[in-house]
């Protein structure tokens, strides 16, 4: 069976990288029937940063991604959280001692440091592999008995892998297809601390392998960690899962990775929710005002389509169509200006009444009216603006009119009030006064016949009128502003304008 997991480290807030990571996993489950399961991997205690694991659950829920199986969950495979599996993976690590894949090694950070500026100025690059492995700190070198009094005598250790020599590894990949790597060009890492903690590089295998993933579906930047993982797993004598490795995310303008300065340089998030410290905010989709369903829909689009030009896709439409081999390898742009489009699109697709909910709060807020502002009103006011709007918390800008009467006019359409404006005005009040079924089309026709029979041009009332009651010439079909906003308002800024 299919299982899946996103198993990012808990070191801050999740990066939308991360996001379409979880995101792909999730489709890939869907899919097929199988199971999505989130691991925390949060080993490293140096980089543990508080919140951060709230952070990550709450984002995944609230794109409606949440895992099957977590810490809280399911816990089938429990516990989820690394750092409370810290006792299982020594013996691992022994396993592999024992088996002659791993060794022991003592060099100091000192030690290291000097090998490393030696090659440097010899022009070569430090492996820390076998044509190095031996004349180094290693119990390759020392004896057992040497190495067992020196771990009694709690000398600082690790524990590496013992890669092989001379070999081309031929892998699958099932985006990139074949990819080769040579093993001698890949250090021996680490897989264990004197510290009790495994690395990464050992959790992340063993917890894979317990957890019975089928499927490894991770970031490009892990791909060079594929030959090690693999290796792992052979010599555990275990199952090896299919890899999947996605493609970068990238810039909007320029090379390289998506960054949080991209973000910061041209005004959008690269969060999924805000992040606060003490050093500051960083913003979020939900709270810039995105719908989880858009975020979804774009994320989705980095580096997968169904082979149309199709661009809407719904969760479940996307966990129907889905497909690992679609994947480019190519990176993805990133596009803040078409992830915009997107949310447009989500919204003139929502309803009226449901938009108009969010509405009221922004209202009631920017009116300080408290009391309850009528949802048929606002459904209306929405229905007429959210063509033009990406985002609900743009409807009070472009509807500020339908609530309060303008404080200023527009200074260059105020030059169209010429000296004979005044009186149309007051004729024109007289006409409105007198319609008595005061709707939009109604207030047209009668408007429009009234000036045919007295030969008004058109430009000479319709815009005085618009510019008494919306402050500028914008905004949406003059007479349906009339009616919402009512006879007796509407009469009351004409007479405004007209002071
Ligand atoms: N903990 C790793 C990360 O933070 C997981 C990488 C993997 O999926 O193997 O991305």
């Amino acid at each position: 069976p299919v299982r899946v997991r996103f198993a990012p480290s808990p070191t801050g807030p999740l990066h939308i990288g991360g996001v379409r990571t979880a995101l792909f996993n999730y489709l890939f489950a869907k899919k097929n029937n199988g199971t999505f399961y989130l691991r925390i991997e949060d080993t490293d205690q140096t980089r543990f940063v508080e919140g951060a694991e709230e952070y990550i659950m709450e984002a995944l829920e609230w794109l409606g991604i949440a895992p099957e199986e977590t810490i809280g969950k399911n816990e089938k495979f429990g516990p989820y959280r690394q750092s409370e599996r810290k006792e299982l993976y020594k013996q691992y690590a022994d396993q592999l001692i024992a088996s002659g894949n791993a060794y022991y090694a003592f060099d100091t950070a000192e030690a290291l440091d000097t090998i490393r500026k030696q090659y440097e100025t010899e022009g070569k690059t430090f492996i820390y592999n076998h044509t190095i492995r031996e004349k180094l700190d290693t119990s390759l070198v020392i004896s057992k008995e040497d190495t067992a009094k020196r771990i009694a005598n709690k000398e600082d250790y690790v524990i590496r892998f013992k890669t092989p020599i001379d070999e081309t590894l031929h892998l699958k990949d099932i985006i990139r297809g074949d990819v080769k790597f040579e093993t001698n060009l890949l250090d021996d890492k680490v897989l264990f601390k004197s510290d009790g903690m495994p690395t990464y590089h050992l959790a992340n295998i063993v917890d894979d392998h317990l957890m019975e993933t089928s499927h490894v579906i991770r970031g490009e930047e892990w791909l060079p960690s594929m030959p090690l993982h693999v290796m792992l797993y052979r010599a555990f004598d275990w199952e090896v899962p299919k890899f999947a490795h996605l493609p970068l995310i990238l810039k909007p303008i320029g090379n390289g990775k998506l960054s949080k300065r991209d973000g910061d340089k041209m005004g959008f998030p690269v969060f999924p929710l805000e992040w606060k410290t003490t050093e500051g905010i960083s913003s979020g989709y939900r709270e810039k005002g995105f719908f989880p369903e858009a975020v979804v829909n774009f994320l989705a689009l980095l580096g997968w389509n169904d082979g149309t030009e199709k661009e809407l896709f719904s969760l479940e439409e996307l966990a129907e169509t889905f497909d690992l081999k679609r994947v480019h390898k190519a990176g993805a742009k990133f596009d803040p200006e078409k992830n915009k489009w997107f949310n447009h699109q989500y919204l003139i697709h929502k309803s009226d009444e449901e938009l108009a909910k969010q509405f009221q709060l922004i209202v009631a807020k920017s009116t300080g009216k408290s009391e309850e502002i009528e949802i048929n009103k606002l459904a209306k006011v929405v229905s007429l603006i959210k063509e033009r709007a990406h985002f609900v918390n743009e409807f009070w800008d472009l509807s500020v009119f339908f609530f309060e009467a303008p404080n200023q006019y527009d200074e260059k359409a105020a030059k169209n009030w010429k000296e004979e404006t005044p009186g149309l005005m007051l004729e024109l009040i007289k006409i409105l006064e007198n319609i008595t079924d005061f709707t939009s089309n109604t207030i047209e026709t009668t408007i429009k016949d009234w000036m045919t029979e007295n030969e008004i041009g058109m430009g000479k009332i319709m815009q005085p009128f618009r510019l008494s009651l919306v402050g500028a010439l914008k905004g949406p079909h003059l007479f349906d502003i009339v009616e919402i906003i009512g006879k007796e308002e509407s009469i009351s800024r004409i007479q405004k304008a007209i002071k």
